[in-house]
């Protein structure tokens, strides 16, 4: 595995690999790797790609307030773990080399940004979009692998690769979960051993809102109550939001007709804001 922090070298690099008659996947991250991101690197490895892994923790994807001076960083693990997923290059690029000091541009979402997360992190989809946009620019990847752990992200990502005509192929790769339901997440690191307890509530969530619609409840608001409860058990916590959305516009499904709906939904427990979802297909 090749690594580099200069645009200049990441570029050169890849152009290498694709006049050899490679394609090349990108894995976007911000560090902190675990076995959520590995499955990104190897679905990318197993699709038979150059696999460039990019880690930076990108300021303007962080509200005032928001972890960013505290997001975990452990570089040398992050290394390793790309390394053995089998990625061909890891790019880490510093603050610097991604924005400047006068780097005003800004690649502004639609309405997508607006639902479920937007109002609670005003912002944070337009610094994802900017960043995402300047990396893809940077690696020129035939796919970029996300993961529906991040729901709402991925669906703005392939609306901007549309909206902006970009060649790129943008990959889904399901949830990774810990054995008792929790989403990997770098943000777990922060949760005490109460916290890190209670936060299996999200699953549990999930999984009562999917049972109650696999009963035959067809009223979302039903659904999201019975969420809720199950939320409750995480207390003290505070809800951010539950919602029962259309999987490609985000937009909320109060009564449920046949098809997919993403069941979603946000908490905070103690420092940790976490998210997770789930894709019900309702017969
Ligand atoms: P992050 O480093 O948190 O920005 O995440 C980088 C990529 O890894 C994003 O595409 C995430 O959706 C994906 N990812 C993070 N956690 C998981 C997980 N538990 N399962 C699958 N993909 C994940």
């Amino acid at each position: 595995m090749i690594t580099t922090s200069d645009i200049e070298a990441c570029r050169r690099t890849t152009d290498a690999a694709r006049r050899a008659g490679r394609t090349i996947g990108f894995v976007p991250t911000m560090g902190g790797l675990h076995a959520g991101h590995a499955s990104l690197i190897e679905r990318a490895r197993t699709d038979g790609r150059f696999v460039v892994v990019s880690i930076f923790v990108n300021p303007t994807q962080f509200g005032p307030g928001e972890d960013l001076q505290s997001y975990p960083r452990t570089p040398e693990a992050d290394a390793a773990r790309a390394k053995a997923s089998g990625a061909d290059l890891l790019f880490t690029p510093d603050g610097d080399a991604m924005y400047g000091a006068d780097a005003g541009t800004r690649v502004r979402p639609g309405r997508l940004a607006e639902a479920l997360c937007g109002p609670f992190r005003p912002g944070h989809f337009e610094g994802v979009c900017t960043v995402v946009a300047k990396l893809f620019h940077i690696v020129r990847p035939d796919a970029a692998y996300f993961g529906q752990k991040d729901a709402q992200q991925v669906v703005i990502v392939r609306a901007m690769v549309r909206d902006l005509r970009m060649p790129i192929e943008i990959v889904t790769c399901p949830i990774v979960r810990e054995p008792d339901g929790l989403a990997m997440s770098t943000r777990n690191a922060y949760l005490s051993a109460d916290e890190r307890r209670r936060a299996t509530a999200l699953y549990r969530a999930l999984q009562t809102g999917a049972e109650r619609i696999a009963s035959g409840e067809r009223r979302s608001g039903k659904v999201i109550s019975a969420m809720r409860r199950v939320l409750d058990e995480a207390s003290p916590c505070r809800i951010d939001y539950i919602a029962i959305v259309d999987p490609g516009t985000l937009e909320d499904r109060p009564e449920l007709g046949a098809g997919p709906v993403m069941l979603a939904l946000a908490v905070r427990i103690g420092s940790a804001r976490l998210i997770d979802n789930q894709i019900v297909d309702v017969p």
